[in-house]
């Protein structure tokens, strides 16, 4: 094993208890591959799967395709938006460095920590209707992006599910594949009243675990 082999290898052992490989952010619905435990968010391990990528992005090795059948979780129905993109690896040196630099300064580290482990709370989730029956929230991300769009007054959107685009229709309050507008389903925005009053199934096609 070359040298580069090693650190990237120790590099990625590093990340993998909180950030994803594939999308480089804290990972939602964490999911190993049973073959060799590799660690992925459930829709960036079902994108490559879907995709035929060629196995786990780490090691190639082979991907169960029961994982994707009946996924059940227990999960935070109404966990808060993860990390965004700022790669765990990086962040501690750089946050090293400058408090080097801002000696003076003193900046309010507990603060800012604290900040970060407690993002605000999600005033409005968004709900799809499942290919029977029931509801679904969308992926915390995505459901991010949308509500940001919708905000914005936009009459359509576009969010990639399992490396798959999607167009979300505002004025009809649907989503459809991209290349195939018949298969559209319901979406809605509810509160947090509403959305205990719906009956969530799940997270992103990832069923609550309900005992
Ligand atoms: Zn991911
Ligand atoms: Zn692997």
């Amino acid at each position: 094993m070359s040298n580069m082999t090693a650190n990237r290898q120790q590099a990625l052992n590093a990340a993998i208890d909180r950030d994803c490989p594939i999308c480089h952010c804290e990972m939602v619905l964490p999911t190993a591959v049973p073959a060799c435990q590799h660690k992925f968010c459930f829709m960036c391990l079902k994108g490559v799967n879907m995709n035929h990528l060629g196995g786990c992005p780490i090691c190639r090795g082979p991907i169960d395709d029961n994982i994707f059948r009946r996924p059940t979780q227990q999960l935070d129905i109404k966990m808060p938006v993860p990390d965004s993109p700022t790669p765990s690896t990086s962040s501690s040196t750089d946050r090293e460095v400058k408090q080097e630099v801002d000696e003076d300064v003193k900046p309010d580290v507990d603060a800012l920590n604290a900040s970060m482990n407690n993002p605000p709370p999600i005033l409005m989730y968004w709900l799809y209707h499942g290919r029977r029956q029931g509801w679904w929230r969308f992926d915390p991300r995505i459901e991010k992006d949308i509500e940001e769009a919708y905000i914005a007054r936009m009459p359509v959107t576009e969010v990639v599910i399992c490396g798959q685009p999607y167009v979300i229709d505002f004025s009809n309050m649907t989503q459809y594949p991209k290349n195939n507008r018949t298969h559209s389903r319901d979406v809605k925005r509810v509160d947090a009243h509403e959305f205990d009053a719906s009956n969530v199934k799940g997270l992103a096609g990832v069923f609550k675990l309900t005992r």
